[in-house]
């Protein structure tokens, strides 16, 4: 059974980027008889705004979506803890307590997944009266684990190699998992067997993929999906002028229509599909 989900954060309005993530998703599972799943990741601290989650709701039903809500990321907390807890014991975490701005001192160049850290705490006594952050140890873990292949439904058979993103943050230090780990976490939790989602988060997978080897869960499939961009090629997005689909159905338009328009790859003037 295909088990799909849509995993959006509320710290800011679905927009239509969106809405077609959440359309291929729940078209992929139930074209094939299977489940499409609504998760509210809302691990974000205060950036998290929990009455978005009720318009991300309206917004679904709106496009005419049907779903099963598993329970929110904040809820699965001390789950969180203790992989980290278990990947620590193991000798796969280490404490961190750089800051953004000395790991840009550091000459930390940028890679898929923002600053792609240096290392320099894996190798020094993290100071115990600043605040931390646990990094996957990326080499070690390899070393462990062997290599890794994963399967993209459009893109096909991939080898995982997450050393482009460097040593990862695991626990944030100011939430108990970073976006890595509870996803990965959850994706298995769940039950998913194709994690649906754009291609801005194609290279999150191999370290994903060392998470799920590392800690004995499940191997999904994947199935990276083409963004949505303005005419100037970038992302959707609120602070660029894309309405939210919230301001969209409370201006009576048809979330119906929208819906079949996006699966016919028909959008609004100046929004196109890109590929990769
Ligand atoms: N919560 C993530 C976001 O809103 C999506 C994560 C995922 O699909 O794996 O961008």
């Amino acid at each position: 059974m295909i088990v799909t989900r849509f995993a959006p954060s509320p710290n800011g309005p679905l927009h239509l980027g969106h809405a077609y993530s959440a359309m291929v998703a729940h078209d992929l599972a139930k074209q094939a008889g299977g489940r499409f799943l609504l998760r509210i990741e809302d691990i974000d601290g205060p950036r998290s705004r929990p009455e978005l989650a009720d318009a991300f709701r309206r917004d679904l039903a709106w496009l005419g979506l049907e779903w099963e809500e598993v329970p929110a990321q904040s809820t699965r907390l001390a789950g969180y803890s203790a992989a980290a807890q278990d990947l620590l014991a193991r000798g796969y975490l280490y404490r961190c307590t750089c800051t953004r701005a000395e790991i840009e001192a550091q000459g930390a160049k940028m890679g898929s997944q923002g600053l792609v850290y240096p290392g320099t705490c894996k190798t020094r006594p993290a100071d115990p009266d600043r605040p931390a952050a646990l990094r996957l140890d990326v080499a070690r873990a390899l070393a462990d684990v062997g290599a890794l292949t994963w399967e993209d439904a459009p893109a096909g058979p991939q080898v995982a190699d997450p050393r482009e993103a460097g040593d990862v943050v695991i626990v944030r230090k100011d939430a108990p998992a970073s976006y890595h780990l509870a996803a990965t976490l959850d994706d298995a939790a769940d039950g998913v067997t194709l994690v649906t989602r754009g291609m801005d988060l194609f290279a999150a997978t191999p370290i994903h993929r060392l998470l799920q080897a590392l800690l004995g869960l499940p191997v999904p499939r994947w199935h990276h999906h083409g963004l949505l961009v303005d005419d100037s090629g970038h992302k959707l997005a609120k602070r660029r002028g894309s309405p939210s689909l919230a301001d969209r159905r409370e201006a009576g338009e048809d979330g119906l229509l929208l819906a079949e328009q996006l699966r016919l790859h028909s959008f609004p003037a100046g929004i196109s599909l890109a590929s990769a």
